[in-house]
């Protein structure tokens, strides 16, 4: 699959055919240190081959990659604040399903308004943690949002997993300086006390309904000090949340005629 994307090949059938030249089989005997490579698998082997491995091989790969690529510090100048690295978090679906799959689906029960007919979607998402440099990103840690079993009383979430997936990321890169950056959802106490335990940085999203008591104290000192407004920027610093402080921007843009709000923790 690598190999197909970065010879911006659109199918595995291509690759076959497309990798399986002379120069091609050379090279990547090569690149592998190998004696000699009579031709390249066919890409239903390599897939078997995959779908055997366990995946624990394949995050090693990709740690691997990850340090040499910090390393070789290629990537400094996208350091925010020159000191840390930008780590985005976001789940994503991978398949949906309208019969059981297996034991480990996540369920969402849909109601049909019109017939009150009741249907179960059965889901499997991943979380992601990406290290974003520029333009690119690069995934450095992944967890399935997964239940234990069928009979669970409470289905597995993303918080739940941004908590294994935190150790994960601690355990491998222990000393990286890293910033988090998410969505509005990680914008709560035990996600605060993570990063806090793992000495990380955060810059997430923010929505009202998020934590009220930050939004209505942001929303009174606004208002006084509405006048002073510098353009489309507005933030309140130290906000009392629990044990800690928090600092909340809002920015106002316009783009494409359409006016944007957001706000950042
Ligand atoms: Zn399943």
């Amino acid at each position: 699959m690598i190999p197909k994307n970065m010879a911006g090949l659109k199918s595995m059938r291509t690759m076959s055919d497309q990798f399986n030249k002379e120069e091609c089989i050379e090279n990547v005997r090569k690149a592998l240190g190998l004696k000699s490579l009579e031709e390249l698998p066919h890409y239903d082997t390599i897939n078997n081959f995959l779908s055997g491995l366990d995946v624990k091989e394949l995050e090693t790969i990709r740690t691997y990659m990850i340090k040499e690529l910090l390393k070789k510090r290629c990537f400094e100048s996208f350091r925010i604040e020159g000191k840390y690295w930008g780590v985005i978090i976001d789940g994503t679906g991978l398949h949906t399903f309208h019969e059981k799959h297996c034991d480990h689906c996540l369920r969402r029960m849909y109601t049909n308004k019109e017939t009150g007919e009741k249907t179960v979607l059965y889901m499997h998402h991943v979380l992601e943690a990406k290290l974003v440099v520029g333009d690119m990103v690069f995934s450095i840690g992944s967890e399935f949002i997964e239940n234990e079993s069928e009979d669970v009383t409470k289905q597995d979430c993303e918080l739940k997993a941004f908590n294994r997936l935190a150790k994960k990321i601690k355990q491998t890169f222990k000393r990286l300086p890293i910033c988090i950056l998410g969505d509005s959802l990680y914008a709560c106490e035990s996600v605060f006390k993570i990063y806090n335990d793992h000495k990380w940085k955060y810059l997430c999203r923010f929505k009202e309904g998020r934590i009220k008591s930050i939004f209505s104290e942001f929303k009174s000192i606004k208002e006084l000090e509405h006048n002073q407004k510098n353009g489309g920027i507005f933030f309140v610093n130290d906000i009392a949340y629990n044990e800690r402080k928090v600092n909340l921007i809002e920015l106002l843009w316009k783009w494409k005629m359409a006016k944007r709000e957001n706000m950042y923790l």
